[in-house]
């Protein structure tokens, strides 16, 4: 059963704006799909409408899961909690008991590779860094679909190539479900297992393409 399914699924604004138009395309457990388009042709509005954050006005769109784990460009990390603090809070949020929430944490932060800056303040991490907490505390809910919205765009280049290698590897460990929202081909080709291409005005699908052997 698909995790995610949008059928025939339309947006048009109040203003006019036709945002999306015939969206069709599932999303099965264990694919990553990666959604590239230029800026304006609805990327955005296609995730917001995932995570039920934006309503749809035509077709239909059908979510399996509570369990959904969202990664923004801007980490909105709490500067005065620690690394620790952070992502146990997304835990206590989450509803996870109280007895529970630190072994979620510790293993939510070994997974990204940020064991031993436990106790460091955002402040004392580096951009990329912070995107691996926020990573983290997306991971302590155990969700069971993951929403990017152009995590890396707001780094540098290489920085952004590491944390694609470092994104791929720890989702061919777990073989989580995400659908992932970047504008580069490069980044849609190298983390997806498929990569939907998108065109605006209206914004539609173009493309729908499987990767062979992604995630090596
Ligand atoms: P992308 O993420 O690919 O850059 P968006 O999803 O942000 O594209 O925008 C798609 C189109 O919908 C654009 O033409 C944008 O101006 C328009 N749009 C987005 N949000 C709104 C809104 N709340 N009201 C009216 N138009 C909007
Ligand atoms: P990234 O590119 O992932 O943001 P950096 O290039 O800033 O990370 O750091 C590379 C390595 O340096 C990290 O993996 C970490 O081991 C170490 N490092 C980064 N920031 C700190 C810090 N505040 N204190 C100690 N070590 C750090």
């Amino acid at each position: 059963h698909p995790v995610l399914s949008f059928e025939r699924a339309g947006l048009t604004f109040p203003t006019g704006t036709t945002a999306l138009k015939d969206i069709d395309f599932d999303v099965l457990p264990g694919e990553f799909v990666t959604v590239v388009g230029p800026s304006g042709c609805g990327k955005s509005t296609l995730l917001r409408v995932a995570s039920g954050l934006q309503t749809i006005t035509d077709g239909d769109v059908r979510v399996a899961t509570e369990k959904i784990g969202y990664v923004f460009q801007d980490a909105t990390l709490l500067p005065w909690r620690s690394v620790r603090r952070n992502v146990e809070l997304l835990a206590e949020i989450a509803g996870v008991p109280a007895a529970e929430r630190a072994q979620r944490a510790a293993d939510a932060i070994d997974l990204v590779g940020l064991t031993g800056f436990e106790q460091h303040y955002p402040r004392a991490l580096s951009g990329g860094m912070r995107m691996r907490v926020s990573l983290a505390r997306s991971l302590v809910r155990d969700p069971q679909l993951f929403l990017f919205d152009e995590p890396f765009g707001a780094l540098d280049e290489i920085t952004r190539e590491r944390l694609n290698d470092e994104l791929s590897s720890i989702f061919s460990l777990r073989r989580f479900t995400g659908l992932f929202i970047t504008h580069s081909v490069a980044e849609a080709v190298y983390l997806g297992t498929r990569v939907i291409v998108m065109s605006g005005r209206p914004g539609t699908i173009r493309a729908d393409i499987r990767i062979p052997e992604s995630h090596p």
